[in-house]
């Protein structure tokens, strides 16, 4: 919440105009910690916010913004939301008493969304949901249509309906389930982006359990390695928490050991915060703030070692990226926002261009547009 609540106000003084919304939205504490926000709404609630922009701002005289309403990504690339709502109890997360459990979109109308982003211009589509593994769990994998051709509503055969539209298409929030295997050979194929953002948030199998959460670290090492093996390309991301209550250090110690044998491509990090409502707040042995921050240094303290490694070894190869603006680009490998980037000189925001790799940090490649 703390992490929401400086990034508005981060918002604010940048450029004095904020509206809030989403689960936040439902709690005072944003007025109450930021009462010169514009407007505060509650998850979904789009009218809500459009009739805040629409007060706050003149109407955008933008054909293209006019047309599809208010866009908060450049052209270039756009999220898809797939599924609302969770079946997972995770203990730290109260999104699923929020937002309820998990509701898939129809596939078709995700498809046509996807299609009018593809034709408006946008060159990469980043699926997102609670868990994008899950989609169509909750409604049997229906068979839906897209124009007409009968289609189940499940991941799989959505990568392979997305691969279709000659865009960039990057999956977020994936869950480590056996049916993910399938859609590994489709970015080995190059249909859809050769990357998994799959958060495991732990590798100790007791912190798993008290976090509730499914995965077993040996499990999840043989499943890597599988999908490794079909597509070498693959880039692995994500996130973890350190500092969890009762978290010992050799229960850290085995996150900082399964890092080490992942070697996974990016890596957040995130020190345990209770979040009101959270049954993990119920959980003995609360941790303090200067052991949270000193895990989550050793932790990525070892992950920079590991990133900077896997950069090193892409110099002299040639990349693939995405232009976001002059000079700045991203490849297959990075997410915008959460990854690194490529840089070089020159280019133009929303091309392809391929670029030769000479330098690397730990997070970021540099290089010469070819
Ligand atoms: S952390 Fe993610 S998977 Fe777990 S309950 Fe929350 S939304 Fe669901």
């Amino acid at each position: 919440m703390q992490e929401s609540l400086d990034a508005i106000g981060e918002a604010l003084s940048e450029n004095g105009k904020v509206i809030v919304t989403g689960c936040l939205g439902v709690k005072d504490v944003v007025r109450k910690t930021h009462p010169s926000v514009l407007a505060v709404t509650g998850p979904h609630d789009t009218l809500a916010v459009m009739k805040a922009v629409h007060e706050h701002l003149p109407k955008p005289r933008d054909p293209y913004t006019d047309l599809i309403g208010v866009k908060l990504t450049p052209p270039h690339y756009a999220y898809l939301k797939i599924a609302e709502g969770c079946n997972h109890r995770c203990s730290f997360c109260i999104i699923p008493s929020m937002r309820g459990e998990l509701v898939s979109r129809p596939i078709g109308e995700v498809m046509q969304e996807a299609e009018n982003l593809a034709k408006a211009g946008v060159r990469e589509l980043l699926v997102i949901s609670q868990d994008t593994s899950a989609y169509g769990v909750d409604v049997k994998y229906r068979t839906g249509f897209i124009q007409g051709r009968p289609t189940k509503t499940r991941m799989l055969e959505l990568c392979r309906a997305l691969g279709e539209l000659g865009v960039w298409v990057r999956l977020h929030y994936v869950y480590p389930y056996p049916h993910v295997d399938e859609v590994v050979p489709l970015m080995a194929e190059g249909r859809v982006l050769p990357y998994l953002d799959v958060p495991f948030q732990h590798a100790s199998p007791r912190i798993l359990k008290l976090m509730r959460r499914p995965a077993s670290a040996a499990k999840v090492l043989q499943r890597l390695q599988g999908w490794r093996k079909t597509c070498p390309e693959i880039t692995l991301r994500s996130t973890f928490i350190v500092g969890f209550p009762g978290e010992t250090e050799s229960e850290f110690e085995d996150l900082l050991e399964f890092l080490e044998e992942a070697r996974l491509d990016r890596v957040g990090c995130f020190e345990y915060s209770p979040v009101e409502g959270a049954a993990a707040n119920e959980l003995p042995g609360a941790l303090a703030d200067e052991v949270k921050a000193e895990r989550k240094r050793r932790l990525m303290l070892l992950q920079q070692g590991i990133s900077s490694e896997k950069l090193k070894a892409k110099i002299g190869r040639t990349v693939r990226v995405l232009v976001d603006a002059r000079g700045v680009g991203r490849s297959s490998a990075d997410a915008p926002e959460i990854d690194g980037v490529v840089r070089f000189m020159g280019g133009k925001a929303g091309e392809f261009r391929d670029v030769l790799i000479d330098r690397a940090d730990a997070h970021d490649l540099f290089g010469r547009l070819q």
